[in-house]
C-alpha cells in the first residue's frame, strides 16, 4: 500500500479510532523522495489543498523560559551543559513571560510557545510554568511549551491549566538517534508523548535534518511521525543551525532541494498535520521559503529569535506573505 493510499484517501476523521491506520513504511516514504522534484511537489500540493487552505499560514513565537545548562547532550543543542555556549539562566517569572506573550500577539502570533532547557521539569518549577500557562492564555493566544520527558501526572497538570500543545520532538531516525544523543534515548521520547496523548494535549512532534543522516534516514523519521496513532497535529521540520563549540558544529550543509523534498513528503505522509517550517528559516532565501510553502509547509515560528538561534524578522515575514499572496490563519 503506498503513502497515498494510506493517508490521502483516508483523513483521519473519517476512520474510527478503535481501527489503527496501517503504518507508514520508510521505504513508502523513501519512493516520495525518489520522485522527480515536480512529481513530488505535485502531489504535495495534490493533498495539501485537500487538507487546508493552501495560502494560509499559521503562525507561532517561541520564548525560551529557561536557558542553557542542561544535562542532557543532544549534539546540536548550544543549551546542553556537555557543549553548549548558551549563558545559563534562570526559569523566568510569569510577568516577564506574559510581557512577551502580548508582544507576540500584538505582532500577529496566534500560538506563543515556551520552552525550557531541561531533562525534565521539576514538579516545582512545572508549577510556575503552570502560572504561565495560565497567564498566556488568558490573553487569548494558543498554548504550547516543550520541557522535555515528563513525570506522571504532570501532563494532566498542565492539561489543567490550559495548554493546548506539548512539544517534545523525535528528533531523528531511531538508527541515527545514539550518533546525536547518549543521555535519554528515542524510546524515552515516546513514553513522555504517550503521557501528552493520554492527558487529552496536542502533540506538536516533528525533527531535525542536516546532521549528517542519509536519505533514508530521513524517511525514517518521516515514517515514524506518520505511523502515531493518529500522527503529531503539529509537525515542526528543522533544518540543523549548526552552533559554535557542538559536536554539529561542523556538519555539511543539505541541499535545499532535499530539504523541500522532506516537507512535501512530510506533508504526503501526515495530510492533516499542520507542517512548520522551524529552525533555519533564517537562513533561507525567500525563494527557498516560497517552494517550502508550495511542498506543504503551513506553518512558522514567528518573530526574531528561536530559543537560542536567529529567526527571520517579523516584518521580513509580513512582507514575504505580501509578496507571495499568503494570508495568516
Ligand atoms: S535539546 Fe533540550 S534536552 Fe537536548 S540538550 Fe538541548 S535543552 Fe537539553
Amino acid at each position: 500500500m503506498t503513502v497515498a493510499a494510506v493517508r490521502q484517501d483516508a483523513p483521519s476523521s473519517s476512520v474510527p479510532s478503535s481501527i489503527p491506520a496501517p503504518r507508514v513504511t520508510a521505504a513508502e516514504i523513501d519512493a516520495l523522495f525518489a520522485l522527480p522534484f515536480a512529481d513530488l511537489m505535485f502531489r504535495a500540493q495534490q493533498v495539501h489543498r485537500q487538507h487546508f487552505d493552501a495560502n494560509a499560514i499559521q503562525r507561532s513565537t517561541l520564548l525560551s523560559v529557561k536557558t542553557g545548562g542542561c544535562s542532557e547532550d543532544c549534539g546540536y543543542c548550544s543549551q546542553s551543559a556537555h557543549h553548549g555556549e548558551a549563558e545559563r539562566e534562570k526559569l523566568l517569572d510569569v510577568a516577564e513571560v506574559v510581557v512577551a506573550a502580548q508582544a507576540a500577539k500584538d505582532k500577529g502570533a496566534t500560538r506563543f510557545c515556551m520552552g525550557a532547557a531541561w531533562k525534565g521539569p521539576k514538579d516545582k518549577d512545572l508549577d510556575q510554568v503552570t502560572e504561565m500557562v495560565k497567564a498566556v492564555k488568558s490573553l487569548g493566544l494558543e498554548t504550547c511549551v516543550t520541557l522535555g520527558m515528563l513525570k506522571e501526572g504532570q501532563a494532566e497538570k498542565l492539561r489543567d491549566a490550559g495548554l493546548d500543545y506539548y512539544n517534545h520532538n523525535l528528533d531523528t531516525a531511531p538508527e541515527f538517534y545514539g550518533q546525536v544523543i547518549s543521555t535519554h534515548s528515542q524510546a524515552d521520547r515516546f513514553d513522555t508523548l504517550d503521557k501528552v496523548r493520554h492527558a487529552g494535549l496536542k502533540v506538536c512532534c516533528g525533527g531535525i535534518v542536516g546532521m549528517g543522516e542519509t536519505r533514508r534516514a530521513r524517511a525514517s523519521l518521516l515514517a515514524e511521525l506518520a505511523s502515531m496513532q493518529p500522527p503529531p497535529d503539529s509537525v515542526p521540520i528543522n533544518e540543523l543551525v549548526p552552533m559554535p563549540g557542538t559536536p554539529l558544529e561542523n556538519a555539511p550543509p543539505l541541499d535545499p532541494f532535499e530539504f523541500v523534498r522532506t516537507i512535501a513528503a512530510a506533508r504526503i505522509a501526515m495530510p492533516s498535520s499542520f507542517v512548520r517550517l522551524s529552525a533555519g528559516r533564517q537562513e533561507m532565501s525567500d525563494e527557498l521559503q516560497a517552494l517550502c510553502f508550495l511542498a506543504g509547509a503551513n506553518s512558522i515560528f514567528y518573530g526574531e529569535k528561536l530559543l537560542t538561534s536567529g529567526n527571520p524578522e517579523a516584518a521580513g515575514d509580513d512582507a514575504l506573505f505580501e509578496r507571495l499572496g499568503l494570508t495568516a490563519i
